[in-house]
């Protein structure tokens, strides 16, 4: 228990004019109550709540959501549901989604469907996620907070499903959706161009995946030297023209560490070509690890060629790093600091340092993220799916972010995927706990008032701006 007096001191009473120290405890019993810096996070939020922000890591939505269920609702936003797919044979989960009612009942007699999706969807309801999640829906939407209302009152949105988008998007002033490509959910270019043409004034920007553009290649029966100069004419029509479902792209994303761990470049064609000869003969792998790694250095070149495009034009790669979407990746592989050698891009000895941005926080490993974030001026750090998931535990994470990483360097982003509210809800938070982390270190003196309202234009859109040579 923390001694009221202790408390006090703790957050500099008295103290007058100088910065205080936090007492360890005390900070962290204050900071979990929310108790810190009341007054001086509320007289922020004010100011902050009326920014606008730019997304700088989200995904396309569809109009399939338009109209749902509460477990259906649910099971689009869990993370241990994503991808479904993943937990039964090939193709099983799709024919019990799409089949009729005897077909279902066959594949929920072999393989139990239905009762692994009610376990899944059980658990992440009973999570203080989705308890908070519902409540907050309901202030929007003016209902019961309740999941049976929200649905209820969110399906009576659904008639006009992209004007709902537009008040949410109006209501978080989004204006910057840095959209990855590479997760659409089978959109083609007029699925992506209906998306930004629905949610405007809120403008499109694409991030082009490198295993976008390698994978229907990897599938052809072609010389290495054909696959490398494909490769390259995708990647520079993505990046200059308008190859990326019909838009240019501001950036590049990378999916490789999840799949091989540590990423190192490859310049060596000689490497890469005996590594696509090798995936090309081979079909059975030990485990899900060694499948996983097959082909690992030719990913590593054609990633290296990317990223020279990317370090010519002066823009960004994302790196996935940390997160999840288990059962179909490999967790251990996704520490940070896997992204040094990337991060250094050394050649003949000399480090090249491109713009690199680590994504989803690194979480749950946010402290190695920030780290090489501090480290290696080149490197950034981007917020999303810590921001919305962890929720009230936001405050801590962006103080601990904070703590290392320049304050230019540090990005918003949601991870927004299938449902808009995952948009809304990062946004939402993502203002409200940037401003009680903030309000820390205006209470304590680190930070002036002017200082922490200019870091939060920072953070919420002028760095995604900068970083992304984004005009406006
Ligand atoms: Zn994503």
């Amino acid at each position: 228990m923390v001694d009221r007096r202790d408390f006090l001191l703790g957050m500099g009473a008295g103290v007058g004019g100088s910065v205080a120290v936090l007492g360890t405890a005390s900070m962290a019993s204050a900071v979990v109550t929310g108790e810190v810096a009341k007054q001086e996070s509320n007289t922020l939020y004010e100011e902050i709540i009326t920014m606008p922000v730019d997304d700088s890591h989200c995904h396309p939505l569809t109009e399939q959501d338009a109209k749902t269920t509460p477990d259906q609702f649910l099971e689009r936003i869990s993370l241990a549901a994503m991808p479904a797919f993943a937990y039964f044979p090939d193709g099983v989960f799709d024919q019990w989604k799409t089949g009729d009612a005897a077909l279902k009942h066959t594949l929920d007699k072999k393989y139990g469907i239905k009762a692994k999706m009610d376990e899944i969807n059980y658990h992440f309801s009973e999570s203080v996620f989705a308890k908070y999640m519902v409540k907050e829906m309901a202030g929007f939407l003016g209902c019961k907070p309740d999941i049976k209302s929200v649905i209820g009152a969110r399906n009576e949105r659904g008639g006009n499903y992209w004007g709902y988008i537009g008040d949410m998007f109006r209501d978080i002033k989004l204006e910057n959706a840095m959209v990855d490509t590479g997760y659409a959910e089978g959109m083609e270019t007029q699925g992506i161009l209906r998306f930004e043409k629905a949610i405007k004034p809120t403008k499109v920007r694409r991030i082009y995946r490198v295993e976008t553009i390698q994978s229907d290649l990897l599938e052809l029966d072609i010389s290495f030297e054909e696959l490398e100069t494909r490769f390259l004419q995708k990647v520079r029509a993505g990046l200059d023209g308008t190859a990326n479902y019909g838009g240019k792209s501001y950036g590049m994303k990378s999916y490789l560490m999840p799949t091989i761990g540590v990423v190192k470049p490859l310049y060596d064609a000689d490497v890469a070509k005996q590594s696509w000869a090798e995936l090309k003969s081979e079909s059975t792998y030990e485990d899900r690890q060694a499948e996983s790694l097959a082909g690992k250095d030719l990913q590593r070149y054609l990633l290296t060629l990317a990223q020279e495009e990317c370090l010519k034009r002066d823009m960004p790669m994302q790196y996935h790093a940390g997160d999840g979407e288990a059962p179909s990746i490999i967790l251990r592989q996704q520490d940070p600091y896997n992204l040094e050698e990337v991060v250094r891009f050394d050649k003949d000895g000399v480090m090249r340092m491109p713009k690199i941005v680590p994504i989803h926080a690194g979480y749950p490993l946010v402290g190695q993220a920030a780290w090489l974030s501090h480290l290696y001026t080149n490197c950034y750090f981007e917020l999303s799916i810590m921001t919305p998931f962890v929720h009230q535990g936001l405050l801590q994470r962006y103080l601990q972010v904070m703590e290392a990483v320049p304050l230019s360097k540090i990005l918003f982003g949601s991870d927004a995927y299938h449902v808009p509210e995952l948009y809304w809800l990062a946004g939402t938070w993502g203002k409200r706990y940037l401003s009680q982390a903030l309000g820390v270190y205006v209470h304590n003196k680190l930070l002036t008032v002017d200082e922490a309202l200019e870091a939060a234009r920072m953070i919420l859109y002028k760095n995604n701006r900068r970083l992304y040579n984004i005009d406006a």
